[in-house]
């Protein structure tokens, strides 16, 4: 077990950057920014604008997702030797879809200490403002992968009961939303588009209603909200189903076998499930 009492010495700190408005950047944020010798930021340009914008002059370390196992060593020396660090991405939350989650792993395994300094994040505005359950979600983050990928992650999830949150470039995501629903089939669906920012637009529609007729005007970022599956019998056969299948296909068992088997196991009626499995 490990106790680090955030401040009890100097922590390096995590500090969260508007995702739009940049009256969202709180007073703390910038004093703690101005207290400490070096920032790593994820793009020291991109950064350099909103700390120029605050008045903030230190020293940027460039740290991101192509060289941060690289960079280190070098910020770890420099906190052994007694300089104050901090970690900012672009927008929003670092490590969250954003660099800075080895550089965390190194400080607590160096016995450096974290303080996080919250803000914003385009998490849970999109959440809350979506009007989807909030009393439990899944974050997802970026689909990554392949096609095959993406529709695996998804088959992953499609029995979650959770709100399930996306982030999605806009040129990507009326292809992910037709992939989301060949998956998931019929559940609301909340767009939260732009947030913090002039054009914040919220839409309320559905996997199906948005596939039929996607808008052509989704510019700027993108979140999507996605309702958890609520259909808990048929997800309950859903599991089932894929027990079944797995036991044919690793077990070579036949159809009917198979079925009897997870009836018993499970307490369902075998031929109610056997008639699922052909019907699927
Ligand atoms: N670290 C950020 C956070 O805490 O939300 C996320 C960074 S991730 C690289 C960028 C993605 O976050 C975008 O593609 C979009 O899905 C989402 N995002 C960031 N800013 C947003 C905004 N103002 N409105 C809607 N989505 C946003």
């Amino acid at each position: 077990m490990k106790r680090n009492k955030s401040f009890s010495g100097t922590p390096f700190y995590l500090v969260a950057t508007p995702i739009g408005n940049l009256e969202e950047f709180s007073p703390r944020a910038v004093n703690v920014l101005r207290s400490v010798d070096f920032i790593c930021a994820e793009d020291t340009r991109t950064s350099a604008v909103l700390l120029n914008h605050f008045g903030i002059k230190k020293e940027l370390i460039s740290v991101h997702k192509f060289n941060e196992q690289s960079k280190l060593e070098l910020i770890l020396n420099k906190l052994k030797n007694g300089e104050k660090g901090a970690f900012i991405s672009d927008a929003g939350y670092p490590l969250i879809s954003d660099p800075g989650h080895p550089l965390v792993k190194a400080l607590i395994a160096n016995d450096f200490s974290v303080s996080v300094i919250n803000g914003p994040s385009a998490l849970l505005p999109a959440l809350i403002g979506s009007a989807l359950d909030t009393e439990t979600f899944t974050f997802i983050g970026f689909l990554k992968g392949n096609n095959k990928d993406v529709l695996n992650t998804l088959k992953r999830y499609k029995s979650y009961k959770d709100t399930l949150i996306i982030y999605e470039a806009p040129h990507r995501v009326v292809k992910t939303i037709a992939t989301i629903y060949t998956v998931f089939a019929e559940r609301k669906l909340v767009i939260a588009r732009e947030l913090s920012k002039l054009h914040e637009e919220y839409i309320y529609t559905s996997l199906a209603e948005f596939s039929a007729n996607p808008p052509t005007d989704l510019k700027g970022e993108i979140v999507l909200v996605i309702e958890g599956n609520k259909d808990e019998e048929n997800n309950d056969l859903a599991d089932l189903l894929d027990k079944v299948e797995l036991l044919i296909s690793n077990e070579n068992m036949s159809v009917k076998k198979a079925t009897s088997v997870v009836a018993l196991l499970y307490n369902v009626s075998k031929n109610k499930l056997y008639n699922a499995y052909l019907k699927r």
